[in-house]
């Protein structure tokens, strides 16, 4: 049987922390949705179809990474797509506590929806789409904090 899992995010724009997120995820997973939630309104650095195309290069090599894009609730979305393990990354105990909501309400309205969480290592802690967002607005490159080969310049 296949084992799969989907990754929610805004991901506004993909990071390093995501990426470790998704790698380490490959390592017990055969398939991986990544699906980029859309938010009316929230109003982000990148289009809803740049941040998909920019994960989409990432793994363009990749047949195992399926990248989506999905409005409305995450568990529907799961549902929808037969899928029943969420996967979400953790910094630090703000991250935790965040999560450990979302995940339970996630339960509540699909009992066999299960979050796994991913620990970051210490150097990818302080990696953020929204430090990514300020390094931008300020003028700043911020592709060191990007998988590599990624310029934000040619999704903006
Ligand atoms: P959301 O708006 O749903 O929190 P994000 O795109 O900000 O979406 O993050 C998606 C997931 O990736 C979340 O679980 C978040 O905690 C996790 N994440 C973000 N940055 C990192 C990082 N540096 N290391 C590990 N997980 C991370």
């Amino acid at each position: 049987m296949t084992k799969k899992a989907i990754f929610p995010g805004s991901f506004d724009p993909f990071t390093l922390g995501h990426k470790f997120v998704v790698d380490q995820a490959l390592h017990v997973f055969d398939k991986l949705i990544i699906a980029v939630g859309i938010n009316s309104e929230k109003r982000g650095l990148l289009t809803i179809e740049n941040r998909v195309k920019l994960i989409r290069d990432i793994y363009s090599d990749d047949p195992r990474i399926e990248v989506k894009t999905f409005d409305g609730l995450t568990a529907d979305f799961c549902r929808k797509e037969g899928v029943q393990i969420i996967l979400r990354g953790l910094r630090n105990s703000v991250d935790f506590e965040y999560e450990r909501n979302i995940a339970q309400v996630n339960q509540t309205l699909y009992s066999k929806l299960q979050t796994i969480l991913i620990f970051t290592p210490a150097k990818y802690v302080a990696i953020s789409s929204s430090v990514i967002r300020e390094l931008v607005s300020l003028g700043a490159d911020p592709s060191a904090l990007m998988p590599k080969n990624i310029d934000i310049k040619n999704y903006l």
